[in-house]
């Protein structure tokens, strides 16, 4: 049977890790870390989100500056409220709930977020930063995903891998990752043709197509490491992922479960962000590096 990549547990023993470099922080900082979340309008999906956003904030001590303006807001209104977070001492990253009710752009209220508080890693100059292998926030999902292989001492170098997917949000900066470790990577799409053929060749495969149940074994050479990045809820009820983990599980090497997997680490790699960005806010030690992919 394939090895479990449970990112639940990680998740677990990373936040252990946040909460005592807050503890050992807190003194020469004056302060604990802050991390805002801004929420406009009324999706249940994001209340639920940030509810648990909240949760592992208080978890691990970062303070939350939580802001809930209403779905009819103007951007002036929400670009305000974006610079007030920027100039807030107290707060160390920022992030903005997705999607936004219909009719707001995300994009120029991403851009203003100041890219040194920007929790998500999806700021522009933090894509460039990643991309040039500099410092910076990186994106939560990747990031989490390159600890779970970390964790499980899986090394992506001389590795083949396939990224399913090539969003903003996962795909691209995931294989902008996995690149960084010296995998040699391929991102299929919508238009790739024979995916099979492709996915079949991947030591590491990593799948965020937001297709309920795509990947079957037909797509995987026996003794792959599979990451599933997808998230559907059933209409039976429960949740499963983009991939057939039952097809999977006897002929992979790995495989992260949809609950338990990859989901938890995101909400981690969030607070890795803040933690790392109020430590270098006031020049703390720490021993994060390792979770900066
Ligand atoms: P997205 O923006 O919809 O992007 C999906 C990507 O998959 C696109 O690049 C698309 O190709 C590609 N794709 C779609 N169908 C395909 C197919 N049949 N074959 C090959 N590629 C295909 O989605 P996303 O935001 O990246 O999210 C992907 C999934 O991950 C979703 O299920 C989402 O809920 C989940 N997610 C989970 C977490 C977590 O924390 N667990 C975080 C973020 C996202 P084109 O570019 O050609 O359209």
């Amino acid at each position: 049977m394939a090895l479990r990549l449970d990112g639940k547990a990680l998740a677990k023993e990373l936040e252990q890790r946040l909460a005592q470099q807050v503890r050992k922080g807190c003194a020469q900082a004056g302060r604990p870390p802050g991390l805002a979340v801004l929420r406009v309008g009324d999706d249940p999906a994001s209340a639920v989100y940030v509810a648990n956003k909240e949760k592992a904030c208080a978890r691990v001590g970062v303070e939350s500056f939580g802001a809930h303006l209403p779905a009819s807001s103007q951007p002036e209104t929400l670009l305000k409220a974006i610079r007030e977070l920027n100039a807030d001492e107290r707060v160390d990253g920022i992030l903005l709930q997705l999607p936004l009710p219909e009719g707001l752009d995300e994009t120029p209220l991403l851009a203003a977020i100041d890219p040194d508080k920007d929790a998500d890693g999806l700021h522009t100059l933090n894509l460039g930063r990643l991309l040039k292998g500099e410092p910076g926030p990186r994106s939560c999902t990747p990031a989490g995903v390159m600890a779970m292989l970390r964790s499980q001492d899986i090394d992506p170098s001389g590795k083949r891998a396939v990224v399913v997917g090539r969003s903003i949000l996962v795909g691209q900066p995931m294989a902008l990752m996995l690149q960084a470790a010296n995998a040699t990577v391929t991102v299929a799409h919508s238009r790739t043709r024979d995916l099979p053929a492709l996915t079949r060749q991947a030591d590491i495969l990593v799948v965020a197509a937001g297709r309920p149940e795509m990947i079957g074994a037909e797509h995987v050479a026996p003794g792959a490491v599979v990451v599933d990045v997808g998230i559907h809820r059933r209409p039976e009820g429960g949740l499963c992922g983009d991939v057939i983990a039952a097809e999977l599980e006897p002929l992979v090497a790995a495989l992260s479960p949809v609950p338990g997997g990859v989901g938890p680490m995101t909400v981690t790699m969030l607070l890795v962000n803040t933690v790392l960005a109020w430590s270098r806010r006031h020049q703390l030690d720490h021993d994060l590096d390792d979770l900066v992919p």
